[in-house]
């Protein structure tokens, strides 16, 4: 293309989301999986609820959020019956009840305290919530989540709190690794729930791994739950 005869290209919410849902697709046929066995969440947490509701409107019904402060606000109309909305971010003890009325699934289910807090308010309300354990696999300093070597201790804690159903494991690969050198993470991580499935002798059937930069290494990998913000939303 000469620079006289450049168009600009503006790609439309519908075009990123086709794109998206085609690389999930491609990158589960290179693994010989289902596309259908992958959820695509879509990471909402730098746009509005109009934006939201037009994502909705074209079809996806995943949706995650990393702070339940902004999340109170913007879901006080609730998404639809058949929409999911998931807790991706760290949640503070303090906010376990704001984030039981508006999230299915806690991704970043971590420590004792936390485990502690969710069955008591769900107890008192007698529901019932998904969570993952979030693990840190990769043993950045920084990062949140769980020592691998407390992850029994704390899936067990999970499993024995009536109110809480352990789906399965969570991670986040640095964030500065290229895509390829966060296979070892994934890899790890699906290791760990294997483990740990099998110690416990429970189905964990959710891996959720794997955002834009790295997702399709991820679903190679066995990602169940994919959590992408910026391939959908980022003009
Ligand atoms: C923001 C975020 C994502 C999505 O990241 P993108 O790079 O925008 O796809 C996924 N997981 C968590 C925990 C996040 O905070």
């Amino acid at each position: 293309m000469t620079e006289r005869s450049h168009s600009i290209v503006v790609s439309t919410l519908a075009d990123r989301i086709a794109q998206t849902q085609a690389r999930v697709a491609e990158a589960a046929a290179r693994a010989g999986r289902n596309p259908s066995e992958i959820t695509t969440i879509a990471v909402s947490k730098t746009v509005d609820r109009a934006t939201v509701d037009e994502a909705y409107a074209l079809g996806l019904r995943d949706f995650g959020e990393n702070r339940v402060q902004d999340s109170v606000g913007k879901y006080e109309t609730p998404l639809p019956a058949d929409a999911r909305l998931h807790l991706i971010g760290q949640l503070q003890s303090n906010k376990v009840g704001p984030a039981l009325r508006i999230f299915s699934t806690i991704h970043s289910v971590d420590r004792p305290s936390l485990i502690a807090e969710l069955e008591r308010k769900l107890a008192i309300s007698e529901q019932s919530v998904d969570v993952l354990l979030q693990v840190n696999v990769a043993g950045e300093e920084q990062k949140a989540g769980a020592e691998p070597a407390d992850a029994l201790s704390l899936a067990n804690l999970i499993v024995a709190s009536p109110h809480l159903t352990l789906r399965g494991l969570m991670t986040m690969a640095p964030l500065e690794l290229e895509a390829e050198a966060t296979r070892p993470v994934f890899r790890g991580l699906r290791e760990l729930r294997d483990g740990l499935a099998e110690t416990l002798q429970i189905e964990l059937p959710w891996l959720s791994m794997g955002m834009t930069n790295d997702f399709e290494i991820a679903i190679e990998e066995g990602a169940t739950h994919v959590r992408i913000g910026r391939a959908i939303f980022a003009p």
